[in-house]
């Protein structure tokens, strides 16, 4: 595998070596604390591995030297920092285990198969000695969807982590498809399409730390899908290593014999098989990029320009709006990084100015349009755009706002742990609806979680703060994410998060939201699956699940509890 996890942190975000800026900025806690109506905020750090006691593994040497026969063995690992690792995800709920050093579900082995062979070798070995598999990628899961956990009548259970199989199998560059093994991460997958001129451009947030097995399982979403479309839209072919054996998904590029079966592995959060290996659709990497900011007035002003530049089929990579809370926070937190009070600075004073004089109040709302291509299509889609944007009431903020978020784009989660350490909550969630339906939910969701952040702080005066913003965009409909930050209840830390999660899903549902638009499903969403499946849709993924792993090893607890 190429990343090396002992570089990374096992109960955190990224690399461990990464330079923290917040940590030492004193005037941003100060702030914050404000924000959230603290007088100051708390000091909490996360237990050291070295504190911690792991249960020990369940796992005989006998299972263990029966793993050990199909990967080598030095590939069957059971060490405390290879256990803790692959304990949980990366979601608010898995931190706040994992920095309490509560490691309860933790795997009692963890197995590096490196090849499709291997992986069914694993799985049904594990069937024979009634052992949970949770098949594991960048495990940057962020609904429950890894945690290491079996059912009490299994006698263990293990991660198998799809790392090693990380090469990129055959370029078709006629009918511009990739074979690729699933365990490779976001940046080798990139590297390797890149030397022949090819890119799939799925970048989520996760990118470096995600993997493509992961990014098709939980039916992903690059930040420009825009462009190269979400996991379902880039998904050609699978082959998964299942209890029952290897299953290939069909190959065409449309067919009429029955519904796609690539659908059932699209979301299938490992718990059908492992995806081994993946056909997907490659497309020539874009000559040029242009990403530029607009703002305007309101939401609702935005949400109207997003619409109709994605229902005029302009070719965008990306059309990023984030609502008033949203800018406010993200402008007022890169001056108290800077040391400055929000808005106060003379060069601020002037900005505001100008933009009084363009029409804009004092809670705008960013747009930050993506374009990607070639130098001509960038300039008549940024024509079309910026005529759009206008028509709508937006004004250019220009250039540098978009180049600043490209640059940051995926250096944003490593804020978390700070926060963590300062008493602080941090946590995000994800819908999607019709256009006709999103200011509705929109508002329905913040209300829900402001009220039950209000219900569940336990500091009188403070409360939390809720940001929105619109990142992947249909000619039906859009996604909304929401990132919520809060006190947190150090008595009742885990239920006062399941408090809040329950609040806002339970507002989804009632208002017309999926239970998710990219993260999948996992543990944290199952309670939901059948107000958004139906019985029936429900029943019949159990009697696939029954149909595939009878035994029910295979990521038990995920997806359908
Ligand atoms: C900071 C941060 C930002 C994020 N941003 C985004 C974003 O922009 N867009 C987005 O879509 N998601 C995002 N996520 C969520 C997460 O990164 C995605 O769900 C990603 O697709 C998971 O990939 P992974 O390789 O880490 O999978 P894992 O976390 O290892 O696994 C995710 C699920 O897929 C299953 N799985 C993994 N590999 C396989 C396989 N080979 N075969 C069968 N099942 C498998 C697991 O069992 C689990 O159920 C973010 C997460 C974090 C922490």
């Amino acid at each position: 595998m190429s990343i090396d996890r002992t570089e990374t942190r096992w109960n955190g975000w990224g690399w461990t070596e990464h330079l923290d800026t917040l940590s030492h900025t004193t005037a941003v806690w100060h702030w914050m604390a404000s924000e959230l109506g603290m007088s100051a905020l708390l000091a909490t750090p996360a237990i050291p591995l070295g504190e911690i006691e792991l249960p020990p593994s369940r796992l005989a040497s006998a299972a263990l030297n029966a793993l050990a026969e199909v990967v080598g063995e030095s590939w069957v690992k059971t060490g405390k920092f290879e256990r803790a690792a692959h304990a949980r995800g990366k979601s608010y709920h898995d931190l706040l285990h994992l920095r309490a050093g509560d490691l309860e579900t933790v795997p009692d082995a963890v197995v590096y198969p490196g090849n499709p062979l291997e992986c069914l070798d694993v799985v049904k070995r594990c069937a024979e000695r009634g052992l949970a598999v949770v098949p594991t990628g960048g495990g940057s899961s962020v609904v429950g969807g890894v945690t290491a956990e079996c059912l009490p009548e299994q006698r263990g259970v293990i991660v198998l982590d799809t790392t090693r199989m990380m090469r990129v199998l055959t370029i078709d560059e006629v009918a511009l498809t990739a074979v690729v093994e699933a365990g490779i991460y976001g940046p080798d997958l990139e590297e390797q399409l890149g030397e022949k001129g090819y890119t799939l451009g799925h970048y989520p947030q996760s990118f470096q730390f995600s993997t493509l097995g992961g990014w098709i399982a939980a039916r992903g979403a690059g930040q420009q899908s825009n462009k190269y479309g979400k996991a379902e839209s880039w998904l050609v072919a699978t082959k998964l290593a299942t209890p029952r054996g290897f299953w290939t998904t069909e190959c065409f590029p449309a067919s009429a014999a029955g519904p796609n079966l690539n659908d059932i592995v699209l979301g299938s959060e490992g718990a059908l098989g492992v995806i081994t290996e993946a056909t997907i659709k490659i497309q020539k990497k874009p000559e040029t990029k242009d990403y530029r900011g607009y703002m305007f007035n309101s939401f609702e002003q935005g949400l109207d320009a997003v619409r109709t530049i994605i229902q005029a089929k302009l070719p965008v990579a990306m059309v990023r709006l984030s609502d008033e809370n949203e800018t406010h926070f993200y402008r007022a937190f890169s001056d108290a990084q800077k040391g400055q009070s929000f808005g106060r600075t003379i060069k601020k004073k002037i900005e505001a100015m100008v933009l009084k004089s363009k029409g804009i109040g004092e809670t705008p709302c960013v747009m930050i349009i993506g374009i990607e291509g070639s130098a001509s299509q960038i300039t008549a889609t940024r024509a079309a755009t910026a005529a759009i944007a206008k028509k709508c009431g937006g004004k250019s903020i220009g250039k540098g706002v978009g180049d600043s978020w490209y640059e940051g784009r995926f250096h944003g989660p490593y804020a978390r742990d700070p926060m963590l350490d300062h008493g602080l909550g941090a946590d995000t969630l994800e819908t999607s609806t019709r256009w006709s339906n999103i200011k509705h939910l929109q508002e329905a969701v913040t209300e829900a979680l402001e009220q039950a952040m209000r219900e569940n702080v336990p500091y009188d005066g403070a409360h939390g703060i809720v940001m929105g913003h619109v990142s992947h965009s249909y000619a039906d409909g859009a996604s909304l994410y929401f990132t919520f930050v809060f006190p947190r209840d150090l008595e009742r830390e885990v239920q006062q998060w399941h408090a809040i999660k329950k609040a806002a899903t339970e507002a989804i549902v009632e208002h017309g939201g999926t239970i998710s638009h990219h993260h999948g499903v996992g543990t944290d969403h199952a309670p939901w699956m059948v107000e958004e499946k139906g019985v029936i849709g429900v029943s019949i993924l159990k009697a696939i699940k029954q149909e595939m792993d009878a035994d029910n090893i295979m990521n038990p607890g995920k997806l359908i509890s």
